[in-house]
C-alpha cells in the first residue's frame, strides 16, 4: 500500500521546501503539483493558446510531455526548470488552475506519481481532492507578513530588487483570489493538521511534520 503525505497551504507558505526536506528524511518521492499547473501555462504560452480557452488548455494539460529529473524539469525534452518559476508563468498557472476541465485533466496524472516507497505531495488540494486517503495531511500556514518577508529575503539573496510592502499586497490579493476560486477553493481537509510556521524555522517545521508522521 502506497503511503502519501499531503502538504497543502497558501502561496509562499513554504510547502515546497518542507515537502522536499520531509521526503529526503524518509527517502520518499516528491510531487510538486504546482509545477504541473505552471507547465500547462507555459506550454499554452509557447503555443499562443489563450489561457482562458478551456478546451484547448485542458487538451494541453492532458497531453503534457513532462519529465521530472533531479537536475531539472523537462517539457517536450527542453529544460524549463527556471522558465516555470517566472512570475508571468505563476500568474498563468493560477489562471489555468481555475478551470475545472484542466484540474480534471491533471488529476490522474498527479495520482500516477505515487511510488512504492512513498510520496510527499505539495499543493492546494492534495489532501482534499487528489490524495484523500493520505496518511498525514498537513495544512501549512504562516502570516502574510512572515511569508512576504521570506519571499523578500529569497529575492534579495538571488540579487533581485524587491519591495516588502508590494510583496505583502500581492500575497494578500493572491490569498483572496485563491480562497474565492469556485473550482478549487483553498481550505484544509477535515482531517488535516494545521501547522503555523510564522515563528518556526525550517528545521522546526520539518520536525513537527515528522513527529506527526511517526505518531
Ligand atoms: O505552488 P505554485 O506557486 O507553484 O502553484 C502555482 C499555482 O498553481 C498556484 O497559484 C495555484 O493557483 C495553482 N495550484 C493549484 N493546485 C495545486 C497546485 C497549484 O491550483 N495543487
Amino acid at each position: 500500500h502506497v503511503q502519501v503525505i499531503a502538504i497543502d497551504g497558501p502561496t509562499a507558505s513554504g510547502k515546497g521546501t518542507i515537502a522536499h526536506r520531509v521526503a529526503q528524511q524518509l527517502g520518499w518521492h516528491v510531487l510538486d503539483s504546482g509545477a504541473l499547473y505552471r507547465l500547462t501555462a507555459l506550454a499554452c504560452m509557447q503555443r499562443n493558446i489563450p489561457l482562458d480557452a478551456v478546451d484547448q488548455v485542458a487538451d494541453i494539460a492532458s497531453q503534457l510531455d513532462v519529465r521530472f529529473h533531479e537536475l531539472g524539469v523537462y517539457l517536450d525534452g527542453q529544460d524549463v526548470g527556471e522558465a516555470i518559476r517566472q512570475e508571468a508563468v505563476g500568474n498563468g498557472a493560477s489562471q489555468v488552475a481555475a478551470l475545472g476541465p484542466v484540474r480534471a485533466a491533471l488529476l490522474e496524472r498527479q495520482r500516477a506519481f505515487r511510488q512504492p516507497q512513498g510520496l510527499v505531495a505539495d499543493g492546494r488540494d492534495m489532501g482534499t481532492v487528489v490524495f484523500p486517503d493520505a496518511i498525514l495531511k498537513v495544512f501549512l500556514v504562516a502570516s502574510a507578513q512572515a511569508r512576504a518577508e521570506r519571499r523578500y529575503n529569497q529575492l534579495i539573496e538571488k540579487g533581485f530588487s524587491a519591495n516588502l510592502l508590494t510583496l505583502l499586497h500581492d500575497l494578500e490579493a493572491r490569498d483572496a483570489r485563491d480562497m474565492q476560486r469556485v473550482n478549487a477553493p483553498l481550505f484544509p481537509a477535515d482531517d488535516a493538521l494545521v501547522l503555523d510556521s510564522s515563528d518556526l524555522s525550517i528545521d522546526q517545521t520539518v520536525a513537527q511534520v515528522m513527529a506527526w508522521y511517526k505518531g
